[in-house]
């Protein structure tokens, strides 16, 4: 398996390779790394698919508690090579069936691409990922609010609040932004 440096995400050779905090990397990008791990390890580990999946818990979990036996909710979730396998096998001899059922109460359940086809109230099951959206966006606020946060970090300052160097650093942030 190659290795992948999580500083530039190029592969490291055997002959570029230093170790760092359990990480593979080039020796040019420990540096970088020892700055920040936190940064690089987090980035290289977070799964790119880590947001739920978009086949419905509920429905899932009907189709195999009735239809399981013949893997038709493999088929649902398109892993159809192990749903094919789970129908000749009528469902592992319902061993297989069980385990299944188990693992999508639990949420453990993934779908082809790998994202866990959790369990969400009513009505919301496709829109888990634009709510994340609205959050993020709420942490950077538009450009236009951004002279008056700076006003306010300035009153904030004078009541003694922040220090200075608070205010110049939160300052730059704010104006970075514009
Ligand atoms: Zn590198």
């Amino acid at each position: 398996m190659a290795k992948i440096c999580p500083v530039c995400n190029q592969k490291v050779s055997m002959f570029e390779e230093v170790w760092s905090r359990g990480k593979s990397l080039h020796r040019d990008c420990v540096k970088e790394f020892e700055l920040q791990p936190e940064k690089y390890i987090r980035k290289a580990e977070v799964p790119s698919n880590s947001e739920p999946s978009d086949k419905d818990f509920i429905t899932t979990l009907l189709i195999c508690v009735f239809l399981g036996g013949l893997g038709a909710h493999r088929f649902f979730v398109d892993k159809s090579d192990t749903g094919i396998l789970m129908l000749v096998t009528l469902g592992g001899l319902g061993l297989w069936w069980i385990i299944d059922i188990i693992l999508i109460v639990t949420g453990s359940f993934e779908d082809s691409e790998g994202r866990v086809i959790a369990y969400q109230a009513a009505g919301t099951a496709n829109t888990a990922i634009s709510t994340h959206v609205p959050e993020k966006v709420a942490e950077a606020p538009p450009a236009k609010d951004i002279p008056a946060q700076i006003e306010k970090l300035a009153d904030l300052k004078d009541k003694g609040i922040i220090t200075d160097e608070e205010f110049q650093q939160k300052k730059q942030e704010l104006l970075d932004r514009i």
